[in-house]
């Protein structure tokens, strides 16, 4: 298949064609249309998949540049990662103007994250303990984030984080998209699943 038979609009078009992407790995093939169709989707995929496009196409599609209010958040589980999608997020999103993406973590000010949200990202990437610092503060306001993404959620559950990953979808409206991806598929992981996802479609790598 091709990019453009999976429905993507033609400023990412144009930006996949800017960094040689030629066609859809296997994950954003299966992904990518039910994500735009606006099912909630689990997905078994590994780093190098190409996961990260698979989810952030769709998102970048589904945020109007227009609104400043966060209207999409992916949860990761490292500033690294927080970093890393930030910066592939923005490279397809350059043919897309007015389009702010942000990432919170710790480690990371929290005076420049503050100033970041006088003016909303549409798109917020952020580690699960930086953002409930943010929600606690009543800094970050996320009653319009309709489309969330747990991120490796196999290393968040690792990690310890789910009190915050409970608090951050409490923050969240009950009518919005739910997108998990975790290289794993233990009882833990299914268990977020049921817990977090509505009719879930899964995709595997
Ligand atoms: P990920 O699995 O999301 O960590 O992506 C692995 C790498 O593959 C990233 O550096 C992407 O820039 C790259 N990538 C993602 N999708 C494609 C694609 N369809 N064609 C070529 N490279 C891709």
């Amino acid at each position: 298949a091709t990019f453009q038979q999976l429905k993507l609009n033609q400023a990412l078009l144009q930006a996949l064609e800017a960094l040689q992407y030629s066609s859809p790995t296997p994950i954003q093939e299966q992904a990518i249309p039910l994500l735009l169709q606006g099912a909630d989707v689990a997905g078994q995929a590994e780093t190098g998949s190409g996961k990260t496009a698979a989810f952030g196409l769709p998102l970048l599609q589904g945020v109007d540049p227009n609104l400043q209010q966060v209207q999409a958040l992916v949860v990761v589980p490292t500033r690294e990662l927080a970093v890393q999608v930030r910066q592939e997020l923005k490279q397809y999103a350059r043919y897309i103007p007015n389009l702010k993406i942000s990432a919170f973590y710790g480690g990371h000010s929290y005076k420049v994250e503050e100033a970041s949200l006088e003016h909303p990202p549409q798109v917020l990437i952020g580690t699960p303990g930086r953002l409930t610092d943010h929600l606690g503060r009543k800094a970050l306001n996320l009653s319009k984030t309709t489309k969330i993404v747990l991120d490796e959620a196999d290393k968040l559950l690792e990690m310890g984080f789910e009190e915050e990953l409970d608090k951050v979808m409490k923050a969240l409206p009950g009518k919005r998209q739910t997108i998990l991806f975790s290289a794993t598929m233990e009882e833990d992981v299914k268990q977020l699943i049921a817990d977090s996802l509505q009719d879930p479609r899964f995709v595997q790598a």
